[in-house]
């Protein structure tokens, strides 16, 4: 979400006619996008502001912006008076105010007239450019559709940062990918934090089953996908729909957080373990071929080594495809961190973190190995250590090596080599597309 933020933030500022720059002392205009969701992601923000406050003091004319869950959504007085030197606050997934507040700069100077120019068209979904730093490369794009959660799992800032759940307008979500499209991207990642929830809090916009056959039927998509799903929230249409739209990815991220009922009823997700286990079951039944990544905490409050026991029994029995694993940290205001105390001590967090770690790589392996010596098409995105590396429909990152620019290009590869993270192959037909 914060990478779809600040691409919008970066074409808008481009369309004032401002460019990017790599120097730090040579911006007009820093703008830091913020993350929140675990304590190390604030540390890193605060420390990076630390670091901007001297840039700032020797030029006070540098617009300084802050943005994103720093912020948050309701007006946040306390880190107006914490941060001085900052000049403008935006929240999460709106850089409005920093846009009006460079607008309504009379220091603009020369870039008035093209300033005010661009002013009307600056939030057309359908005028969004690429960042022209991302232009020429970029094959694939983040859109968000739902905005905020109204979930509020016990441990999650989301919701006091990002507000309660909106989705987007069916009509402006399409003209953003027809524009995406007609740049040049072919693989686009609808997002929200329940994506499967699209449409529910408008009895006007479509369903996410819906918005994907009309997102299907835009010329130049190739691949379509969706996260982050919901247990509670994944129907059989959507499903339905996975199945038999050919450019709707067969990769589901839908979370487990945890595979003990009563570390899920204290993180508040709404589902058993059974209940996961069943819809882990139901989802690979319809969508044959389909992998599936999970995200898993940790040492909750109080969970127990019998607890944390069953969590790894889940993954176990269910072979996931991919863990985003994090260890519990207490997030201000949540209601974890105001009526729970954070007892499991952080080596023991270590612990079951790389117990769970240990476990996906031999689980990972195993899928990766079946694949040997099959042909998959990958979509390659860039080069990096010599190497071409790009995903296949499954999200498997696949590795060749080319004289050729194979940037944006969809071509079969022979797997030839496989390891838990990773797949090596050649180019299947040559460089035939
Ligand atoms: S559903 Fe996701 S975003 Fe919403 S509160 Fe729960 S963890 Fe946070």
């Amino acid at each position: 979400m914060n990478v779809a933020d600040s691409q919008r933030l970066a074409s808008s500022l481009e369309k004032l006619g401002y460019a990017h720059s790599e120097i730090i002392e040579e911006a007009d205009v820093i703008v830091l996008n913020t993350c929140m969701v675990r304590q190390s992601a604030e540390d890193k923000a605060l420390g990076r502001l630390s670091s901007l406050k001297p840039v700032k003091t020797k030029n006070p004319d540098i617009i300084l912006g802050l943005m994103g869950c720093m912020v948050g959504y309701k007006d946040n007085e306390e880190i107006r008076k914490k941060l001085p030197y900052v000049d403008v606050f935006a929240p999460p997934s709106d850089p409005k105010p920093i846009i009006d507040y460079i607008l309504a700069k009379e220091y603009i100077g020369d870039r008035a007239d093209e300033a005010l120019s661009a002013a009307p068209s600056v939030w057309d979904p359908a005028s969004l450019t690429l960042p022209k730093n991302d232009r020429n490369r970029a094959v694939s794009a983040f859109v968000p559709i739902v905005y905020g959660c109204s979930h509020a799992c016990a441990y999650c800032i989301i919701p006091y940062k990002r507000g309660r759940e909106r989705s987007r307008d069916p009509q402006e979500i399409i003209a953003h990918i027809e524009s995406l499209a007609s740049q040049g991207i072919s693989e686009v990642t609808l997002l929200g934090q329940i994506v499967d929830r699209y449409g529910l809090d408008n009895p006007e916009y479509p369903t996410l089953a819906g918005l994907l056959r009309r997102i299907h039927a835009i010329e130049g998509i190739r691949r379509i996908r969706f996260l982050t799903s919901h247990p509670n929230w994944m129907t059989d249409e959507l499903l339905e729909t996975v199945r038999d739209l050919p450019k709707v990815m067969r990769h589901i991220e839908v979370p487990a957080q945890s595979g003990n009922d009563a570390v899920l009823k204290a993180m508040r997700r709404g589902y058993t373990d059974r209940a996961y286990r069943d819809l882990i079951a139901r989802i690979r039944e319809t969508i044959p071929g389909v992998s599936i990544g999970t995200d898993i905490i940790v040492g909750f409050p109080g969970e127990t080594e019998a607890q944390f026991e069953d969590t790894a029994n889940q993954l176990r029995d269910l072979k996931l495809d991919v863990v985003h694993l994090a260890r519990y940290s207490p997030r201000t205001g949540t209601l974890s961190e105001r009526t729970m105390t954070d007892d499991v001590s952080e080596a023991e967090k270590w612990r079951r973190f790389r117990i769970i770690e240990a476990l996906q790589e031999k689980i990972a392996a195993d899928h990766h190995a079946k694949r040997l010596g099959e042909t998959i098409e990958v979509l390659f995105e860039e080069k990096k250590r010599g190497r071409w590396v790009g995903r296949s429909e499954n999200m498997d990152l696949v590795y060749v090596e080319s004289d050729e620019n194979l940037t944006g290009r969809y071509l079969p590869v022979k797997i030839e080599w496989t390891g838990p993270w990773t797949m090596i192959g050649t180019i299947a037909d040559g460089l035939g597309e």
